[in-house]
């Protein structure tokens, strides 16, 4: 079992709170699409061992791709992979592209799951984010999508806007189920470095976020989210039972996965990688010169034990002691319960069945509770 990843890294416009990988030039688009398809073939020996049961377009923004070249990308992985019963083609779409047309081209691909980029229902949120829809279009792309015959689809949501008050969150969720959204993913907006909202905060020109504000907006979330019946099953992730996201719980499972095009990362359980985050060096290297420009990072068990730590915190299954023992020892097992009396006793984990999983109060925290949990060198206890 196996994932693939496609990065469409190109963007109408910038949005302010970004850091993700994009160019809002169009000028590459054709010589990154060619070096694509050089790196399908290339990578083939990648993913030999392994069938491939979800496909993920991501970004960027791929729904500026057009159907015919959502087409061309896939029939070359089937002509590389071993493509097995696809269980979900997910393709990432901003409100904006997402017109009648181009939702019954779409139909005529193998994509039957949209991830719909709406972040906010509020036009002066979609503002201050400087997205490129504003608030009929994001009603619409829903609506647009259903009608086409889109069932499966999942929407972001951002909540911690400054302007955004808690009423209107709310409002925002009510939205899900008044749409019959399955799943959704939610996100404190926060200020990354080297973005236009960070010169923006700094400058003076934009209100600060409030982590106060994100914090009471979080568990808003959880409770509105349990009594609109989803699964909180990854803390930014929300799907009603039966609609949980295949190719994403994949990644959080340590489930190998091959990222194809700039910036994307690949994992296959002993090692990482990473394509240059610039599409003329991405396309150049494999166009010119038959060679893909990355770099790739050997995982020790450490790592891999701490990344395990991690993901799996994150999620609603929590922490598997009689994994950790089996894979890592007794002795790690040991020291990990050891650390994690300390949050027990704060409420923030619980023990069941064998498993830590984080509390609605840990949720708040699970990174930083994870981190306290990291492993150094050779399985030592960092503290
Ligand atoms: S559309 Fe997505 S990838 Fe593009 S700038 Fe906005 S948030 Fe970033």
């Amino acid at each position: 079992m196996a994932g693939i990843y496609l990065h469409i890294p190109f963007c109408k416009q910038a949005c302010v709170y970004c850091n993700f990988h994009f160019s809002t030039s169009m000028k590459q688009k054709e010589r990154v699409l060619e070096a694509m398809m050089r790196e399908i073939v290339l990578q083939k020996p990648y993913l030999a061992d392994h069938v491939v049961d979800t496909i993920y377009f991501g970004g960027g923004t791929p729904s500026l791709l057009s159907a015919d070249e959502v087409n061309r990308l896939i029939d070359a992985l089937y002509a590389n992979y071993k493509i097995g019963d696809l269980k979900e083609v997910t393709l990432e779409a901003n409100p904006d592209d997402l017109g009648t047309p181009y939702l019954k081209a779409l139909r005529h691909t193998p994509v039957n799951r949209l991830s719909i980029g709406i972040q906010s229902f509020r036009g002066e949120d979609l503002k201050y984010m400087h997205r490129a829809h504003d608030e009929q279009q994001a009603d619409y792309a829903i609506k647009a999508s259903q009608d086409a015959g889109f069932s499966n689809l999942t929407i972001d949501l951002i909540y911690g806007i400054p302007g955004l008050g808690d009423q209107a969150w709310i409002a925002n969720l009510d939205r899900v189920r008044a749409y019959s959204v399955p799943h959704f993913s939610a996100y404190a907006l926060t200020v990354e470095p080297r973005t236009a909202l960070h010169y923006a905060v700094t400058q003076k020109k934009a209100e600060a976020t409030d982590p106060g504000q994100a914090a009471g907006q979080f568990e808003i979330l959880m409770e509105r989210a349990r009594q609109m019946g989803f699964d909180h099953y990854e803390i930014s992730n929300f799907g009603l039972p039966g609609f949980h996201a295949i190719h994403n719980t994949n990644y959080w499972m340590g489930i190998p996965y091959l990222g194809l095009g700039p910036g994307a990362h690949s994992f296959n359980g002993n090692s990482r990688q990473w394509n240059v985050a610039n599409n003329a060096q991405y396309a150049a290297g494999l166009l010119e010169h038959a060679t893909l420009n990355m770099e790739l990072e050997q995982l020790s068990d450490t790592d891999t034990l701490n990344e395990y730590i991690m993901t799996s915190l994150r999620t609603m299954w929590g922490m598997d002691m009689a994994k950790i023992e089996l894979q890592w020892g007794s002795d790690v097992r040991k020291k990990l319960d050891l650390a994690a009396q300390d949050f027990m006793l704060q409420k923030q984990l619980v023990w069941e069945n064998d498993h830590y999983r984080v509390t609605d109060k840990g949720k708040l925290f699970a990174d930083r509770i994870a981190s306290y949990l990291f492993f150094s060198g050779e399985h030592e206890k960092n503290r």
